[in-house]
């Protein structure tokens, strides 16, 4: 008898149907001797409904406010679930992120767990009734509700599994497993059976979203197991944990894209030491995620700093660098978020030279021009126009064979 964590996502309940067809997946677990603690995903497409419904009243929205707004999708979802449970004699017990003790800090749209207390749900356990936690969502030390990012019920879940020492963290989706491109867009892409954390990290980071980016740095921090499977067909999935050292490594495991991201230039700042750190330090202060970052060699004693940020930063990156523009002494910044980024993931590329000659030579036979490049030991990512992006992931998945 094992303890696990089983997550759905929003595409898993997307309706009543799919709702009491997870209920039926858990009842079977439990019948199978394992105890189970559930998370839960807002329905479908809820969570962007509503902020659509908070982009029609108002351009300002106080960070609390949308917490209070978004939670409520994840919410209804626990209830839900907990009724179809009980139409099954299934015992279960919905809970809250705050009742089932996720504190986080005061970061309201995207705030970082802090602690997981999990009492109640090891209380709920012991009376063998089944925990389904509204995911995406904790109390922060100021005692308001905190949501931690678009993807965050991926978060909760492992974050459960770690405080409660589960024996691994399933989390269910629309596909199989994690696969070697997105299937939606690459539809010869295949499975794979086994990923490295590290793996799994780079490929998270560099857009391939079927895991948020947190949950798999909170896994590999804890050593949680994750299983990524499908809802739909319930076959085992991928696997992602410690590097297993006897296994083959592929040179290139993924292709991997992300549209969320825009690029900012910074032109004729001075090269002097101290530039950059400010730059980055103001950008850090209003909490904007920079990403990639590529200087140029200076020329006459200044040079040109370019860097991604998530779209939804954009303008407020335009608006710290500008401030900061006299003081660096750059002469212009200018915005463009009609950009894409493409990606190489692959443990065995360390070991491998020749697989960035390969990636460039493909992207210049299909005539797409790189704008920005960087690299990891097990990654390179090309920024490009947005629609050469999926020429450029086709492209790539054939020519390192991954179909
Ligand atoms: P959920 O609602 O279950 O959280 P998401 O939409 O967040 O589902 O994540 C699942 C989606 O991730 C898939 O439908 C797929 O289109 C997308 N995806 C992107 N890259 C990959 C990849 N490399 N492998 C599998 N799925 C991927
Ligand atoms: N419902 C939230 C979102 O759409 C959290 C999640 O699904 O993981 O981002
Ligand atoms: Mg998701």
């Amino acid at each position: 008898m094992a303890l696990l964590v089983q997550k759905f996502g929003g595409t898993s309940v997307t309706d009543t149907d799919r709702m009491r067809a997870v209920a039926d997946h858990v009842a079977r677990t439990r019948r199978q001797g394992h105890e189970v603690v559930v998370v839960v995903s807002a329905m479908g497409k809820t969570t962007d409904d509503l902020i659509r419904l908070a982009n029609d009243v108002s351009r300002v929205q106080p960070g609390r406010e949308m917490d209070m707004l978004l939670t409520a999708g994840e919410r209804v979802s626990t209830a839900l679930l907990c009724l179809a449970l009980a139409e099954l004699n299934v015992g279960a017990a919905s809970f809250t992120g705050s009742q089932a003790g996720i504190i986080t800090d005061t970061t309201h749209t995207r705030a970082m767990i802090l602690e997981v207390k999990g009492d109640r749900l090891r209380e709920a356990l012991a009376e063998g009734r089944v925990p389904v936690v509204a995911g995406f969502q904790g109390v922060s030390s100021r005692r308001d509700v905190t949501t931690l990012g678009r993807g965050g019920s991926d978060t909760t879940a492992v974050a459960l599994a770690a405080t409660l020492g589960a024996e691994a963290c399933e989390i269910y989706t629309d596909v199989s497993g994690v696969f070697s491109a997105d299937p939606r867009i690459v539809p010869g892409a295949h499975r794979l059976p086994q990923l490295s954390y590290e793996e799994m990290l780079e490929i998270a980071a560099s857009g391939g979203r079927v895991l948020a980016l947190r949950s798999v740095e909170f896994a590999r921090n804890h050593h949680v197991p994750l299983h990524v499977r499908s809802s739909f067909t319930w076959e085992p999935g991928t696997w992602v944990k410690e590097e297993n050292r006897s296994m083959e490594q592929a040179i290139v495991s993924a292709v991997t894209h992300d549209t969320s991201e825009a690029k900012v230039t910074v032109t004729g700042v001075l090269d002097r030491p101290g530039i950059a750190a400010r730059l980055f330090r103001a950008l850090a202060d209003r909490t904007v995620n920079v990403d990639m970052i590529v200087q140029n060699t200076s020329l006459h004693g200044t040079t040109d700093i370019s860097f991604t940020v998530p779209k939804d930063d954009l303008a407020v990156s335009l608006e710290v660098t500008r401030e900061l523009a006299p003081q660096i002494g750059a002469s212009d910044v200018t915005g463009d978020s009609d950009v894409g980024r493409v990606s190489l993931v692959g443990a065995g590329m360390k070991t491998h030279p020749g697989v960035t000659a390969t990636m460039f030579e493909t992207l210049s036979g299909e005539g797409i021009n790189i704008e920005m490049i960087s690299t990891s030991s097990i990654r390179i990512s090309c920024v490009v126009r947005t629609d050469a992006v999926e020429p450029a992931v086709q492209a790539l998945h054939e020519a390192f064979k991954l179909a």
